[in-house]
């Protein structure tokens, strides 16, 4: 008898619920047209917002990194996986969020585990979380020892009540996560009244600003520097995944914070350290995020054209205030014949089923970047137009 035979009927009803996923492929460089599955299409769904991915000056410094450090260092971080390149990154990536320090962990995913794996460590504390949090933080509240409270989405009533109750109340520690940006809505969230909130009742704040940082606010700073909240909130991650194009993610904070997690965090101490080329294309890459204004000024007058046309076409495009934009299907085989359709008119944008969003949201998730032309998003709406139309969903 095969022991894994029950994989069969498991793909069997992922198939049925349309939840089965086979990668698309890329073959060329991630760009706001792409060839993918052999088809050059307008490329809708990476997080590629500042076109960093390709950028010339960001590969220059990935290639000179490689030519003097090797390829990798063959250790974890607290061993010998420490470069004077992390070092560097560190400090400047506490002055890019207005920190004191900040330490770089492997992804935006294990920065969020390993945060609140670290600090949540006993049945006495509390882990307040919004309901639509990234998955990140669910898991880092599964791997963390206190309870779960979660409030409903950007919810400031629910949210009181939650730290009005006398079991939280009374915890030992407090502490409240929230995506800055939301990842399948992008929408923003109400930072001032949740710091406002926190200090009130004692409870550490941690933003998760995957999808804000190099996007949102004043030089891309994020979303405590949107809202003129510097130094107010006391944890702020980072992913070097999207707008940095590269992968690893980070902590910023305070220096105690720092000196703690690298002693105690995890992935920090259990999971190799980036190769210095990613080191330096992020060094690199903030150069260019300070150095090039102009593209986060396209990446906004292009998320503000789309979104139009979209709205124009007559799609529901929720309640989004950034670059990710998603299309309301609100039916998980009809999101997944929208993409299909889409892709054969050279257009690609992904569908977003449950259990990444809740049932009845199903969506088309599209992003949009500093790269893309007026024509490519042009094209582009006018392909969602058609076959929204084909499908009813306009
Ligand atoms: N947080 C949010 C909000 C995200 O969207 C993502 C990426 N899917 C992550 C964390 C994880 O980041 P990374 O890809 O660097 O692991």
């Amino acid at each position: 008898m095969n022991p894994l035979g029950f994989l069969e009927d498991e793909i069997k009803t992922l198939k049925q619920e349309n939840r089965f996923i086979t990668p698309r492929v890329l073959e060329s460089a991630q760009g706001p047209v792409a060839i993918v599955d052999g088809k050059k299409v307008i490329n809708l769904t990476s997080n590629n917002y500042l076109c960093l991915a390709n950028h010339p000056k960001v590969k220059a410094a990935a290639i000179k990194a490689t030519e003097e450090f090797g390829i990798g260092t063959a250790a974890v971080r607290t061993i010998i996986g420490t470069t004077s390149l992390h070092v560097q990154l560190e400090k400047r990536l506490a002055e890019f969020k207005g920190t004191e320090d900040s330490i770089v962990i492997q992804s935006g995913f294990t920065s969020n585990t390993a945060v609140c794996q670290s600090l949540m460590t006993s049945p006495q504390d509390v882990l307040i979380s919004d309901e639509l949090n990234h998955a990140s933080i669910i898991d880092g509240g599964r791997l963390a020892k206190a309870k779960k409270k979660v409030y409903r989405h950007s919810d400031m009533a629910s949210l009181k009540q939650i730290l009005e109750d006398p079991e939280v109340r009374s915890a030992r520690r407090k502490m409240l996560v929230t995506d800055g940006v939301f990842s399948m809505d992008g929408d923003i969230a109400n930072l001032p009244e949740i710091v406002k909130l926190c200090k009130e009742h004692d409870v550490i704040t941690m933003v998760d600003d995957a999808h804000a940082s190099g996007v949102l606010g004043p030089q891309g700073r994020g979303t405590t520097a949107y809202y003129g909240l510097k130094g107010q909130v006391d944890i702020q991650i980072g992913t070097l995944s999207k707008a940095f194009a590269t992968i690893g993610g980070y902590a910023a904070g305070s220096f105690n914070l720092k000196q703690y997690l690298q002693s105690v965090a995890r992935p920090f101490l259990f999971s190799s350290s980036h190769p210095p080329a990613v080191i330096a294309s992020c060094l690199a890459g903030l150069d260019v995020i300070y150095g090039e204004p102009e593209r986060i000024q396209k990446l906004w007058d292009n998320t503000k054209f789309f979104k139009e046309e979209l709205k124009k076409a007559g799609f529901d495009t929720g309640n989004s205030q950034t670059p990710i934009t998603p299309v309301m299907v609100g039916d998980s085989k009809k999101a997944q014949i929208l993409s299909d359709m889409l892709f054969e008119e050279g257009v690609f944008a992904l569908s977003i089923v449950f259990p990444t969003v809740p049932l009845g949201k199903e969506r088309l998730r599209t992003i949009v970047t500093a790269g893309h032309e007026i024509k490519d998003l042009e094209i582009a709406a006018a392909a969602f137009k058609k076959c929204g139309k084909k499908l009813g969903i306009i």
